[in-house]
């Protein structure tokens, strides 16, 4: 069986065709600039080149036709027919509180998720077009929906509270819900597998840095905590988001710079993090890692302040466990700097974390990162959100 994933932004959409038995990746890509001159569709089919080609794509019903029509290509493509895909898992950012699993798309679930539009005001509304262009190009094939949330609606309400007046939970469900929920359990899970232990047992701390980065704590299988909030601002520094500041700020600034507050959200949404700290050097760990060896100010302050943050939530999420036993790494930057994972694992010494030089530079694998002696194990595990995916879609839709 094969299932088509479906990652849909608000002028991108990102695919993958993945073989649910073997659980290969047959053909990949993404479409770019939907809707705005200069649309580009890259496609690269399993063991074959990339090709990326100009194409005019003014809504993603357009998009979403292109790439059916790349998989299905006589000759590059990677089936013979749409028959072929038995069901399209979607990625769909916020679920709120209505979705604690993934669901088979009915009418009922596009007005529920409509529902949450207004939590995730960039990204659903991007999710549910693209599930209305596959359906209207696929009637008859099976949708999954898979949350961002749905992950982390265990989360007891003493950590998904905030201090704020109970009305605006009762009122608006301004609460916290946490993101990257797919991959901080895929991850999670593979942790436990790799090391032979039940996942039901462990206590587990997953780091997911990428361009947006949160922590979570799984215990027993159940996320208890996670350090994005309403909204993917919350918690960790990141890229270009602020994470975490004193909210006074937000006034001080509009005041001081006589911003509105849109203009200050851009400011911490796409001015602050590593980008801001380091002086506009990067938002990229690769350029900040290349300066930080050549004892560059800014890549220096960005990369310490980042780590700090990183390591202050690690402790955190020890507290709210009551212990660890396994902490795990992933996503572009937990999965390829291992400067971050040295300078992060330096703050962990209480927890006996002793970590193996050698194994910490292998890139590309599930790797335990600490030596055989050391007390707390740390892992670098490759996440697969959409292979997560596809699992989910192939559990529901029964296919
Ligand atoms: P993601 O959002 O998971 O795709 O992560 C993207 C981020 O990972 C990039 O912005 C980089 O900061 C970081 N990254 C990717 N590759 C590397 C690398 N080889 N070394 C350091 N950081 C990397």
């Amino acid at each position: 069986m094969k299932v088509l994933v479906i990652n849909c932004g608000s002028s991108s959409l990102k695919f993958q065709l993945i073989d649910s038995e073997s659980e290969e990746c047959l053909a990949k890509g993404i479409c770019e600039r939907i809707g705005i001159d200069g649309g580009m569709i890259t496609y690269a089919p399993q063991g074959g080149g990339k090709e990326k080609n100009p194409a005019d794509m003014p809504d993603h019903t357009e998009a979403i036709r292109l790439v059916l029509e790349a998989l299905t290509n006589p000759e590059t493509g990677v089936v013979k027919s749409l028959d072929e895909i038995g069901a399209v898992g979607h990625r769909v950012v916020h679920g709120g509180e209505k979705f604690a699993e993934s669901v088979v798309i009915d009418d009922n679930v596009l007005a529920a998720v409509e529902e949450c539009n207004e939590l995730a005001p960039l990204h659903n509304p991007a999710n549910l077009i693209g599930i209305n262009a596959c359906k209207k190009l696929m009637p008859h094939t099976p949708m999954v929906g898979v949350f961002d949330t749905a992950f982390h609606q265990t989360m007891p309400e003493e950590a998904y509270m905030y201090g704020l007046p109970y009305e605006y939970y009762r009122k608006y469900k301004v609460r916290r819900y946490g993101f990257h929920g797919t991959s901080h359990s895929y991850v999670s899970k593979r942790a436990a597998e790799v090391l032979g232990r039940p996942y039901e047992e462990l206590k587990t701390i997953v780091c997911h840095l990428g361009n947006g980065a949160s922590v979570s704590a799984v215990k027993n299988g159940r996320c208890v905590d996670t350090s994005m909030g309403l909204t993917p601002l919350e918690g960790l520094i990141m890229g270009t988001r602020s994470g975490d500041i004193d909210p006074a700020i937000m006034e001080f600034i509009a005041h001081k710079e006589g911003k509105n507050i849109d203009q200050v959200m851009t400011v911490l949404n796409k001015e602050s993090g590593v980008l801001g700290l380091s002086d506009r050097l990067s938002s990229d760990f690769r350029d900040l890692e290349e300066s930080y060896d050549k004892n560059d100010a800014n890549a220096i302050r960005a990369m310490k302040t980042y780590c700090y943050r990183v390591a202050k939530c690690v402790g955190a999420y020890v507290a709210a466990m009551n212990g660890v036993d396994v902490i795990c790494f992933t996503a572009g930057i937990g999965e390829n700097a291992p400067l971050v994972r040295t300078l992060v694992c330096g703050y962990l010494g209480y927890l006996g974390v002793e970590l193996d030089q050698d194994a910490n530079r292998r890139r590309g694998e599930d790797t335990v990162i600490t030596t055989a002696d050391s007390r707390t194990t740390v892992m670098v595990i490759p996440t697969n959100e959409e292979l997560a995916i596809a699992r989910e879609t192939v559990r529901l839709a029964g296919c």
